[in-house]
């Protein structure tokens, strides 16, 4: 029995979005997204959610924590 592609997308779905993927699978993502338009606009719209959420959590932050963690993410950014 021949797994769908689309199903291994999905298993990924989560690891592609926070690009810790290995090279390999990130390779097969891709390429399959490229064929797939399921599989794209379902990546597409976890990704707007993702950036919808962290948008509405930083509206809700305390002035100046914001700030704060930029500085933070300043420090390890030539990582
Ligand atoms: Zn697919």
């Amino acid at each position: 029995m021949t797994r769908d592609p689309c199903d291994k997308c999905e298993e990924i779905l989560q690891d592609y979005l926070d690009r810790t993927l290995t090279n390999e699978e990130w390779a097969e993502a891709e390429s399959h997204l490229e064929g797939c338009d399921y599989c794209r606009r379902r990546y597409r719209f976890e990704e707007t959610l993702r950036r919808y959420v962290k948008t509405s959590a930083a509206e809700r932050m305390p002035p100046g924590l914001m700030d704060k963690l930029q500085e933070l993410r300043g420090l390890d950014a030539t990582a």
